[in-house]
């Protein structure tokens, strides 16, 4: 087994400040080797990990409830992968028909295939007409109907009246670039108030208490029950410093991680560094096997082409020129959640009715739409499509593929945000001082398979959850109790190892190694076979990052060092969500089984909670929430999902 550096001497040779405040209190400088280590101590009632849509938001709340709070992100703001959402963000204004709330929730607790907690997906639905006008109010420039209202468009999944209804307009958008436009408007709301951004600083590791000492053994967790979150240690990429920030409240808002596959929707930055954070603290994360392939992701390229263009009425077609989708959704057709039309197409495809030469992708058709409404609602895929598959929307159909899109699963909290995980009998024990909120956490709101235009809602309605249940149960100013000096000491040896890590592979090598792996054992349809192969061949991917091999030595804008240290995030979460896929033996949401076809209730309507010890999975399960958070609305009770 890899074993870590450990240096005999304590790295922190004096006590840090208690003191709270935006300036750094404390320098020391520790050495670890021969190398020298500047440390850089901060207190701050409340630090935000990521500056997506979800950090963004928590940052915002937290400031406006009078909170000293710290934004730290490895990309500039406005870089996070929230900019690149296309189509749009769900609430029942009832802008374009009636609409009501409730009818989104029976939608999102169908979509999720009954695995959603529907206590928090109430929450969400609840709040969601509210977040959107908050978010017009903060001046996100929304496409606008004839008379002025917020403009909605059709999206996958979304019906009126409880599914009798047909389907729903519900998808409030700002034509094709909708992510974008929240994403700016957040970041400047933020800088109206007093969150101190700390920019280009990489998160490394959780600051779990001492009393907690097993928690905090990387890769060697022992879960003990107990655990409270003091902060968490960053590197500034820039300068080599390392930051212990110490907060009464840590928020992670660190994104998804869908470069664990070879063809992805996500940026490249989405590594899941937060999720792995939790799994080294020894901590669970949930549902990591329902990852959402995205119907349309360009063939070859995989970047997004929006659900919003079937929305607006473009249609997929097989190489018999055949609208497919009306024989496996009769109702929805095009517009079935994204399980069912990912699976359809590559039933289509293994069918040898595929386009192309190799018959190995399908046709997205927008020419018979008029070229103004692809002028007005769809001009950013218009010109992805002219960029990166060489096609005039209006005159070609779009070469499309299923591609990695969405984590369903995460870091498991309730619907306050607070992480949660098994103590004794309790399986919703609260991990004091953390909380997670965005694609990184698992509320669930999102369950076996998120509905479109759901993420973009989540991440601001939890987003600001968090911060409201910080102001419920904390206090600004709030007395903390000193770190321990020898806070962090792990991670940095940790660092250090990986700094100077000598082995005979470099990090691109291994990095395809994994993609290509979780590309082909846990992909659209899988088996006992592919699952049970792809443990084995990601256990030994792991194994082989310990021969991991960094060429740059330097701490000043060490992408080669970064790049490794988001390797070992991917790795992790890739090997969790192996693990929990080979074990859950059903199919539900994005998670289909050509051995087991049919959900299985009776045995598992529940969340799998997967840790990582001792550089091992090992999986637990947690219950369903089927109730709901007051007499506002019934509990949906499970049945067949049909579109
Ligand atoms: C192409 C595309 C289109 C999409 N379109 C839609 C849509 O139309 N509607 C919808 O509802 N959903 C959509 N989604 C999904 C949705 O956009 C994302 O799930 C959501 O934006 C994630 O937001 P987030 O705030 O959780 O994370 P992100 O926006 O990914 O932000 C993560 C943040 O964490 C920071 N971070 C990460 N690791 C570290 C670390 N180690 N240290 C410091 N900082 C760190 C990053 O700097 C970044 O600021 C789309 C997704 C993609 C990929």
């Amino acid at each position: 087994m890899w074993r870590r550096f450990l240096p005999r001497s304590s790295f922190f040779s004096k006590k840090a400040s208690s003191s709270i405040g935006a300036t750094p209190r404390f320098l020391s400088t520790n050495s670890v080797g021969s190398s020298s280590y500047t440390i850089v101590d901060h207190t701050y009632d409340a630090v935000v990990v990521g500056a997506g849509g979800a950090g963004l938001r928590a940052a915002i709340g937290l400031s406006e409830h009078g909170f000293n709070t710290a934004c730290i992100t490895k990309l500039f703001p406005t870089r996070s992968h929230t900019v690149a959402a296309q189509g749009g963000i769900n609430a029942a204004l009832g802008n374009m028909s009636e609409d009501d709330w409730r009818w989104h929730m029976y939608d999102t607790v169908k979509g999720s295939d009954w695995l959603g907690d529907q206590d928090a997906i109430q929450y969400m639905c609840r709040e969601a007409p509210k977040a959107v006008i908050e978010l017009e109010n903060y001046g996100l420039p929304f496409s606008r109907t004839e008379d002025g209202k917020i403009y909605q468009r059709a999206f996958g999944g979304q019906s009126l009246n409880f599914g009798k209804g047909g389907q729903a307009y519900r998808c409030a958008c700002a034509a094709d670039r909708t992510g974008h436009a929240l994403l700016h408007t957040l970041y400047g709301q933020a800088m109206k108030h007093n969150t101190q951004f700390f920019v280009e600083y990489f998160a490394l590791d959780l600051i779990m208490g001492k009393d907690d000492m097993q928690l905090i053994l990387r890769h060697v967790a022992v879960i003990n029950g107990a655990g409270t979150c003091h902060g968490v240690i960053a590197l500034n990429m820039e300068d080599g410093t390392l930051h212990r920030f110490r907060a009464a409240n840590t928020i992670l808002a660190t994104g998804g991680y869908g470069r664990t596959y070879f063809s992805a929707t996500s940026a490249h930055t989405c590594t899941g560094d937060g999720n792995a954070m939790v799994a080294r603290a020894g901590l669970p994360l949930e549902d990591l096997e329902f990852v959402q392939f995205h119907p349309t992701g360009i063939y070859g390229a995989g970047c997004l082409i929006t659900e919003g263009s079937r929305g607006e009425g473009g249609i997929l077609r097989n190489s018999e020129g055949e609208r497919f989708m009306e024989r496996y959704a009769p109702t929805a057709k095009d517009l079935a959640s994204r399980d069912v039309v990912s699976r359809s197409m590559t039933m289509e495809i293994r069918e040898g009715r595929g386009v192309g030469p190799l018959k190995d992708h399908i046709y997205l058709h927008l020419n018979h739409l008029p070229p103004d409404v692809l002028k007005e609602r769809l001009p950013g895929i218009s010109e992805t499509a002219a960029i990166f598959a060489g096609v005039d929307v209006t005159k070609e159909p779009i070469p499309v593929l299923p591609t990695v899109h969405y984590n369903m699963g995460g870091i498991p909290t309730n619907y306050h945000g607070e992480v949660i995980h098994i103590k004794g009998d309790d399986p919703d024990a609260v991990i004091p001082g953390l909380m997670a909120a965005g694609e990184a956490a698992c509320a669930s709101v999102h369950g076996a398979n998120r509905l479109g235009a759901n993420s973009l809602l989540d991440i601001v309605v939890f987003g600001r959850a968090c911060a409201n249940r910080v102001a419920e149960i904390c206090k600004a100013g709030q007395k903390q109790k000193p770190l321990e000096n020898d806070a962090g000491e792990r991670t940095i040896a940790w660092l250090d190892k990986l700094r100077n890590a000598s082995g005979s592979l470099p990090t691109s090598k291994i990095r395809l190694n994994m993609q290509r792996v979780m590309q082909n054992n846990a992909a659209v349809f899988r088996t006992q076979e592919t699952l049970e192969e792809g443990c084995q061949l990601i256990d030994k991917t792991w194994e082989s990052f310990h021969d991991v091999k960094v060429s740059d030595r330097s701490l000043i804008w060490n992408s080669d060092l970064i790049e490794t240290i988001e390797l070992e995030n991917l790795l992790i979460n890739a090997s969790i969500t192996m693990h929990s896929a080979e074990a859950r033996k059903e199919s539900r949401g994005a998670h289909a089984r050509e051995d087991f076809t049919k959900r299985d209730d009776e045995n598992w309507m529940k969340h799998t909670l997967g840790y990582w010890e001792n550089e091992k999975v090992r999986l637990a399960y947690r219950p369903v929430h089927m109730n709901t958070l007051d007499d506002q609305v019934e509990s949906f009770p499970p049945k067949a999902r049909v579109y």
